[in-house]
């Protein structure tokens, strides 16, 4: 496996002179990639700015071109220097009802135009508790293998991210990640899929205090880290707890 990935998820967040300062506080300390994924219209300015760090975005298109008002699409994310793209994050499933096949697809739109999708699964507190944490990320898994096939699903990045802890202050503990990112690795081995290559990263209140262990686990390749990714010294310090 090739060194740890901590992405940062701006969210519906920023300013050009609050960017300016958070992206100057960045650099990729060595032994680890570091990447941001910035709001569309902010993708020109941290491009010009970061360094040694990779940029993202923060959704795609399942379309290429033509009548889509509104969307915005692999190739126009790639023009601006985009190595990755989130799919299918939470908030989109939640908010703006994506569905498991809409993502499958966004996920492939990703990967036509040279982008490596981020591809966000987990399940909510209910989910959990009624026992079907496997039932839902199974599902999920295998609505992006469906549309991808099993070479190109070896191409994504994978991220854990329990929608209970997102945002929430409330990280999943160290044996819930364990356990569910040796589920997901096991369940892409089952399907033929190429799994000790896939990256499987860890999101959900992810803090400097609780990354080191998160970060030191068997299966967990990285983080996707939300709010603290907001504040340089927060943000490099996770990243450094990933070296
Ligand atoms: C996220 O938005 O992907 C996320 C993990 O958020 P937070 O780190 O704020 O929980």
């Amino acid at each position: 496996m090739s060194n740890k990935l901590v992405a940062g998820n701006w969210k519906l967040n920023g300013s050009l002179a609050e960017n300016k300062v958070l992206l100057d506080g960045l650099q990729s300390p060595d032994g680890v990639e570091v990447a941001v994924c910035v709001p569309y219209p902010y993708l020109a300015q941290a491009g010009l700015l970061l360094k040694g760090i990779a940029l993202g975005a923060q959704d795609v298109s399942e379309y290429d071109r033509g009548a889509y008002t509104g969307e915005v699409s692999a190739s126009m994310l790639a023009e601006f220097g985009c190595h990755y793209v989130i799919v299918g994050h939470s908030e989109r499933r939640a908010l703006f009802a994506e569905s498991d096949a809409a993502i499958g697809r966004k996920a492939a739109a990703a990967l036509s135009g040279r982008l490596v999708p981020i591809v966000c699964i987990g399940e909510t507190l209910d989910e959990r508790e009624a026992g079907q944490v496997m039932a839902v990320v199974g599902r999920q898994l295998a609505a992006v293998l469906d549309v991808l096939g099993v070479e190109a699903m070896g191409q994504v990045v994978l991220a854990y991210e329990p929608v209970w802890a997102i945002g929430t202050g409330r990280s999943a503990s160290a044996d819930q990640v364990a356990e569910v990112h040796g589920l997901i690795r096991a369940w892409l081995r089952d399907q033929g899929v190429a799994a000790d290559g896939v990256r499987i990263l860890y999101g959900g209140s992810v803090k400097p205090g609780n990354a080191a262990e998160l970060f030191a686990l068997a299966d967990v390749d990285g983080g996707l880290i939300g709010g603290a990714s907001l504040v340089a010294e927060d943000f490099m310090s996770i990243c450094r707890a990933a070296v």
